[in-house]
């Protein structure tokens, strides 16, 4: 009786951690699911995207029992930017065929838009445009009314040291197809141009184009109204904090076309859900903050309104943890800002290193890249946190939640949440 006793004990020991990670990983992945479903529309500017995640963001900070941190007693921190967006007409036909949006094209992010059916296509061959003489004349030849499509972009854009995502600022108003090879990207623009830009993928486009339709409608919303998500968790030094962030806005929509932002970032997102729902239960010596920010692919909008109209004293901020792309820690994590914090990046190693969470936890310096930067701009030390792995999806219509294996995610929620408990310690 004994023995069997013993065994079962034994064994519960070894199942009781294993439990309560799937426990981890499946509300982790709930959240994931959640904020990147469909009617979340992408957490965009089209169809209330950004506001339904907010929604949902606020009823969970209540539902952790977290405080709000907005001096009106609300979760919410309201600014304003300007936006453009495409909420409807996002058609294109080569040849009578139908493309896909986002598979197939995406318009460039600042384009104006533009309709016209049974377009001539002319063909530019940029290679042959050897200097910026001729790239003038070329350009001046271009008249709205006709589809030019600018073949070599790459190695043109190259030659005249020009940044790829720049080209389409150069172009006079009118009907640009650039075809692409391989990955495109998508963004948010902020601004408009005169022409209207369309990246194609190669691979879908016949050798010989006769003629093409477009329909692009574009919609600039100079002053669009966002929302920063602000809540903590009081510690017995009620006056110092500890912050995690991570925003909660993607690319949204364009047209028809949703770009879901699984892995950026419904999965930091729910990784600060998942730990204000742990420090919450955990409280401790420093008040933990979590804020989700807006409009980062905008250009990091709402960290750096944030940063500008604190919520927290700054001076009262003792570190900062952004996440930032948590969906996949196959190959460990990125710390950006190691080199600014060699203290704490160490401490995280360590711990790292004794529990063996993760494969690796990489070094990296300084970067603009995510919702640190306007905190360390300002003085407050912050690293910025990124999961390495998965299938490259990132700023296209493939970034889905089922496309997120979730290796070592939970695993790396342990590592977040031994390391605040470390820099809690007196
Ligand atoms: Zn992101």
């Amino acid at each position: 009786m004994f023995r069997t006793c013993f065994i079962f004990l034994a064994l519960l020991s070894l199942a009781a951690p294993s439990r309560a990670q799937d426990e981890a990983r499946l509300k982790i992945k709930e959240h994931i699911n959640k904020l990147a479903a469909g009617n979340m529309e992408g957490r965009g500017y089209v169809k209330k995207g950004a506001e339904k995640a907010a929604i949902y963001i606020q009823k969970e900070f209540e539902k952790a029992g977290l405080h709000p941190l907005s001096p009106d007693s609300t979760f919410v921190q309201f600014y304003h930017f300007q936006v453009n967006t495409f909420p409807d007409a996002m058609r294109l036909t080569v040849n009578k065929k139908l493309l896909n949006p986002g598979p197939d094209f995406l318009v460039d992010a600042q384009s104006s838009g533009y309709a016209q059916e049974n377009m001539k296509v002319v063909k530019i061959n940029l290679d042959k445009i050897r200097d910026s003489a001729a790239w003038q004349k070329a350009r001046d030849g271009f008249t709205p009314g006709k589809m030019y499509r600018l073949s070599h972009s790459d190695s043109f854009c190259k030659r005249m040291s020009i940044p790829p995502r720049k080209l389409a600022r150069e172009l006079p108003d009118g009907c640009y197809m650039i075809p692409v090879k391989g990955k495109m990207t998508w963004a948010v623009g902020t601004d408009t141009i005169r022409p209207t830009v369309l990246y194609v993928q190669d691979s879908v486009l016949p050798r010989r184009i006769k003629n093409a339709s477009v329909n692009v409608r574009s919609l600039l919303l100079p002053n669009h109204k966002s929302a920063n998500l602000v809540a903590y968790v009081p510690g017995t030094l009620p006056d110092s904090f500890i912050v995690f962030s991570a925003h909660y806005d993607h690319l949204g929509r364009m047209g028809p076309a949703v770009f879901n932002g699984a892995n950026d970032n419904a999965s930091g997102t729910a990784m600060i859900l998942y730990l204000a729902d742990y420090f919450s239960r955990h409280p401790q010596r420093y008040s933990i903050a979590f804020i989700a920010f807006s409009g980062e692919e905008a250009g990091l909008k709402g960290s750096e309104y944030f940063a500008k109209n604190p919520l927290i004293p700054l001076s009262h901020i003792r570190f900062v943890a952004n996440l930032d792309i948590m969906g996949d820690a196959t190959d460990g994590v990125t710390v950006v800002n190691a080199t600014e914090h060699p203290r704490e990046f160490e401490l995280l190693q360590e711990i790292n290193k004794k529990n063996r969470y993760l494969p690796e936890v990489k070094n990296r310096g300084k970067s603009a890249n995510s919702d640190h930067h306007h905190f360390s701009e300002a003085g407050v030390p912050a690293i910025f946190m990124y999961s390495n792995g998965g299938k490259g999806y990132y700023h296209d219509v493939f970034d889905k939640a089922s496309e997120l294996s979730m290796n070592n995610v939970v695993n790396v929620s342990r590592l977040l949440i031994d390391f605040v408990t470390e820099l809690n310690k007196p």
